[in-house]
């Protein structure tokens, strides 16, 4: 049995008062408990990164970035560990983990690069006698907060460029699946990270309130639901901190009549049913334009019925369980509601047989005229749900998404590039892809959503990220000699 307490000042804390069970979802068991922070705990965290702010900031970038690169290969070579421990409390089969590592170390060799991403800009001369330039520093304490459905990649989205910056930081993982992220603080401890630079503090509601309102907290990145999202946004904002907070998606795929259909359908497999559809660019939407949907269905059907459901740590599983009961009886009630609504439930995943496990699966479920009314169409399911919405033509399509509450990604697949073009330039959406079903920026780039899909005015990892993690400074110097000092009673102007 796992015993998860919390990571504060470079050591395992004692387990709290309030602890909560971890299951294997694969196996619906019960495989540990993880400690829910009390406020007392996460304000000694919040002590421990304030006390080793100033040794740390004060660190060259360059040094700083030295220990990133350690810590790089230090996750390389526990690869298998760390995808193991993520397949064990998410579910997701161990391939799908190994992917999840790979794109979150994309963001640690950004951050490897952090002596050139914190150059500021200079103007000499920018007056007579003048020079102007930049300071980016880091802003202190900051905290993260992630979701079960990336228990190492969101987070790495965030406190790899936040201490590459100079902050100290406080991860509170998801409490579903919070041992991968235990696990990574060791790594960065090994790697030689000084104690209270990066601390974890596993918990709920309690702890997420002190570094939403803590004095000392300088700023939340959040990834999570659109209402948990709000709340962050607004109760952080409201106590002065910097605050980027990412929600829900509902990520539609538009199907052009000129489309590959093979390549479509093979994108739409993946992209729906990867992970369970617990990922947040997923594909729950695909929009059948003109007369391509029968085809679409009928080429879709047998390879949803075909798909290989189990213990993701069995070889050749395409997908694993949903996270947890509460959810498979969330999900199974979306595919309910789809069928009271009058939509075709097409292939029904429920009652699968999965090999290798009694947990909380489902089998891949498709939906044939599901329009926008329904209750499938608008809200978030976050499983293995694919809905196929006929419209007659691409500004149907169009319209369709641009009217949807999310914007977090879509796709489309054509072989026109004048749609495509068109698409990329009038679609109200965050991240798009063009003949790409999952278009997640690279790490170089940023991440993120529009409408209720992000709240705050930056997106996630690349220029902004550094952007987020630090504040600038803006220095204008002169060395006048004796003889060139006198007063200046106006606005002072460029000369
Ligand atoms: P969630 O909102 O339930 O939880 C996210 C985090 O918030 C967890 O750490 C949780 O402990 C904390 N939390 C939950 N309730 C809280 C409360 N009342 N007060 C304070 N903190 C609270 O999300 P989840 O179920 O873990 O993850 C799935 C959701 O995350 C989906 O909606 C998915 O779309 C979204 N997501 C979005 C992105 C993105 O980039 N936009 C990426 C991954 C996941």
């Amino acid at each position: 049995m796992t015993s998860v307490t919390h990571f504060v000042d470079g050591t395992h804390t004692a387990e709290s008062e309030r602890r909560q069970a971890l299951y294997n979802p694969a196996t619906g068991e019960v495989s540990g408990e993880v400690s829910l922070a009390s406020a007392g705990e996460t304000e000694a965290a919040i002590a421990s990164a304030k006390a080793a702010f100033h040794e740390w900031s004060e660190m060259s970038p360059l040094r700083r970035a030295r220990v990133l690169f350690k810590f790089k290969s230090l996750v390389e070579a526990n690869m298998d560990e760390l995808a193991a421990l993520i397949t064990k409390e998410h579910g997701k089969v161990l391939e799908d983990a190994k992917g999840e590592l790979t794109r979150g170390l994309e963001v640690v060799e950004f951050a490897c690069g952090i002596p050139h991403l914190l150059k500021g800009e200079i103007t000499e001369q920018i007056a007579t006698g003048v020079d102007s330039w930049s300071l980016n520093q880091p802003l202190g304490v900051v905290a993260g907060i992630s979701p079960f459905n990336f228990p190492v990649m969101v987070p790495m989205w965030m406190f790899p460029i936040a201490i590459a910056c100079g902050n100290t930081f406080i991860m509170k993982p998801s409490e579903k699946d919070p041992s991968s992220t235990m696990r990574i603080a060791e790594l960065l401890k090994e790697a030689g990270l000084p104690d209270g630079v990066f601390n974890v503090v596993n918990g709920d509601k309690e702890a997420v309130d002190v570094l939403l309102t803590h004095p000392d907290v300088q700023a939340v990145s959040f990834v999570g639901s659109t209402p948990i999202a709000e709340y962050i946004y607004s109760t952080a904002s409201q106590h002065g901190k910097r605050v980027q907070a990412l929600g829900g998606a509902k990520n539609h795929m538009v199907v052009m009549p000129d489309a590959d259909l093979d390549q479509a359908v093979a994108a739409l497999m993946g992209a729906a049913y990867g992970s369970a559809g617990e990922r947040c660019m997923a594909i729950s939407v695909a929009v059948a334009v003109g007369n391509v949907a029968d085809a679409l269905i009928e080429k879709l059907t047998p390879k949803v019925e075909a798909l290989r459901v189990g213990n993701g740590v069995l070889e050749g599983m395409e997908m694993g369980p949903l996270v947890t009961a509460d959810h498979l009886k969330k999900v199974e009630g979306y595919v309910a509601s789809g069928v009271d609504d009058g939509a075709t439930l097409v292939v029904d995943g429920r009652n699968v047989t999965a090999e290798g496990g009694e947990g909380f699966f489902l089998g891949g479920c498709l939906f044939d005229n599901v329009t926008p009314e329904m209750t499938i169409y608008r809200d978030e399911i976050f499983g293995p749900v694919l809905s196929v919405v006929r419209v007659p033509d691409y500004a149907t399509a169009v319209k369709l998404i641009n009217e949807h509450e999310f914007g977090n990604g879509t796709a489309i697949f054509t072989q026109n590039g004048d749609a495509a073009r068109q698409f990329c330039h009038e679609i109200q959406v965050g991240m798009v892809g063009v003949n790409v079903p999952i278009p997640v920026p690279m790490a170089f780039h940023s991440f993120g959503g529009w409408k209720r899909s992000l709240f705050g005015p930056l997106h996630m990892h690349g220029p902004d990220g550094v952007r987020f993690y630090t504040r600038r400074k803006a220095i204008t110097a002169r060395w006048p000699t004796g003889l060139r000092v006198q007063a200046d009673f106006i606005m002072p102007t460029m000369k």
